[in-house]
């Protein structure tokens, strides 16, 4: 580490104190992916504890950037480290300083009258849930990463989950923000107001930009008056055409009610009942594909099962489901959707695989399944997909895994480039998008000139340069700017 860095650590020292700017013993919790992928080196991790201290850190550091422009001094952002595009974790310089947001996770606010709630961007995002709940309100942003997960990560990310059918992104449930800016400036735009169009709508700059221009370090985030029932059924679908046309039906029967819509393939449950023997899944092994629906209803229990059981007998005599159930309680509920959020766990204790993250419109969805399906089976024989994900937002898990007999880092070597281009290509052919919720990172940041507008990208550009000229930001992320 050179003089110069040296001081600028101590600098940062007397801001957040000593024992919050680590630099030695195991710092993998910070520098590594949660996938393990990715192994980097940091600087420093820095954990401040409020706004001002985390604008005196990047203030400190955009000055140092300023004077020592080849030191390749940058920040990287950090949650709760759950990304899956290695987005989070520093690269191997050892010149990046995570800043950890994880000391600020206060809930400052819940307005029950304006239905909202204003947060730190550290605040884990199932504790959000909870204190909203406590006032008798919703958050509904839910993914499986909610223990770990942060409202900061979820916005920069603009998160995605279960809910988005009928809530939207995280974006959709966000009103305000204060940032930190690459100056180390603040910017208070913790409005809380559902009407404001005073010009640009600078939070939507922020949201899903990943860290690369700014530091979210507060949000206020949008409430709904909880559900009178949360109802959940479990449907067996003989194929992807019957998976799409039971979600026009079920949008038709349930309208704003049908809160999530979750698609998976026989093979990626296959993965969870070998891997999690104290799951019990239901019976429904010779069917190609399953469906989770649930109903959030504001009238009564007895409302909400009425509408799912004409909605699934509707479907059956349609031939769209060939056999259903529907929780006869919330610990059933529970055991259901535990099985769909165990997917990713037990396609990752099955070995490596390559993920992918695409949409596409979900009138295109059964056509990109068969096409690249075939593609992918044509070039590698025997090739193993883990299809499963948000079928009611024309979201799909796309992964895929070796053929049986493969070792799983061989193949990853010799065919990713190969399955990439495949999937990415059909992706593009039918008018999707190559990540759908999960973001760019540096996992996806080579692949971005090669399927998204040049016009898009230089925009982007313009946008980073105009915000962050020095690149402090979270370089390498979501853009390369050369
Ligand atoms: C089991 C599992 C299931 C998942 N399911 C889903 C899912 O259904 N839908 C979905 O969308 N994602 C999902 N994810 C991905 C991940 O959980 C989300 O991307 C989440 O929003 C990341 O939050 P985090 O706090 O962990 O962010 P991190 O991983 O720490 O950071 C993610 C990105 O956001 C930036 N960032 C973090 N904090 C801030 C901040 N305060 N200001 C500015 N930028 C910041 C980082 O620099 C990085 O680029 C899943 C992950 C796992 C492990």
């Amino acid at each position: 580490m050179s003089p110069a860095m040296h001081i600028l650590l101590a600098e940062i020292r007397t801001i957040v104190g000593n024992t919050h700017v680590l630099t030695e013993g195991d710092l993998s919790a910070w520098t590594q992916d949660w996938r393990q992928r990715s192994h980097g080196r940091a600087l420093a991790v820095v954990r401040p504890a409020n706004v001002d201290e985390v604008a005196r850190v990047v203030s400190a550091c955009a000055i140092f950037l300023a004077q020592h422009p080849d030191s390749g001094l940058s920040i990287v952002p950090q949650g709760g480290n759950t990304g899956l595009v290695v987005g989070s974790t520093p690269d191997a310089t050892g010149r990046q300083i995570v800043l950890s947001l994880q000391r600020m996770s206060t809930v400052r606010r819940v307005d029950t009258a304006n239905l909202t709630m204003t947060v730190e961007a550290g605040c884990i995002l199932q504790k959000a849930q909870e204190q909203a709940r406590a006032a008798g309100l919703w958050f509904p942003l839910s993914l499986a990463a909610e223990g770990t997960c942060t409202i900061g990560g979820n916005l920069g990310t603009n998160a995605g989950g279960t809910q988005v059918l009928r809530f939207g992104n995280a974006r959709d449930l966000c009103l305000g923000l204060e940032v930190v800016t690459p100056q180390g400036d603040v910017w208070q735009g913790l409005s809380g107001l559902r009407k404001d169009n005073t010009g640009y709508d600078l939070k939507h700059l922020y949201i899903g930009a990943e860290g690369t221009l700014g530091i979210i370090t507060a949000a206020t985030l949008k409430l709904y008056p909880l559900p009178k029932a949360q109802l959940t059924a479990w449907a067996a679908v003989p194929s992807m055409e019957a998976a799409v046309q039971l979600l026009g039906l079920a949008q038709q029967h349930l309208c704003a009610s049908l809160t999530g819509f979750e698609l998976m393939g026989q093979f990626a449950l296959s993965l969870v009942a070998r891997h999690f023997d104290n799951l019990r899944l239901p019976p429904y092994q010779n069917t190609p594909f399953c469906v989770l629906l649930e109903n959030a209803d504001t009238e009564s229990d007895v409302h909400a099962r009425n509408q799912l059981e004409a909605l699934l007998e509707d479907a059956m005599t349609l031939g769209c489901v060939t056999d259903a159930v529907v929780a006869e309680n919330l610990t059933q509920a529970q055991t259901l959707w535990q099985i769909r959020e165990s997917i990713p766990l037990a396609q990752a204790s099955e070995g490596l695989n390559i993920k992918h993250d695409i949409s596409v419109p979900v009138s295109a969805f059964a056509a990109f399944v068969a096409h690249t399906d075939a593609l992918l089976e044509r070039a590698i024989p025997g090739v193993r997909l883990v299809n499963f994900g948000h079928l009611g937002d024309g979201n799909l898990h796309y992964n895929v895994q070796a053929p049986v007999g493969m070792d799983a880092a061989v193949f990853l070597r010799e065919q990713e480039a190969l399955v990439n281009r495949i999937v990415f290509d059909s992706v593009l052919a039918h008018g999707g998008s190559i990540s759908a919720e999960h973001g760019v990172g540096s996992l996806k940041v080579d692949h971005l000139p090669h399927y998204k507008s040049p016009v898009a990208l230089s925009t982007m550009r313009a946008i980073k340069m105009a915000l962050d000229p020095n690149n402090l930001m979270n370089p390498g992320r979501v853009l390369r700017l050369s």
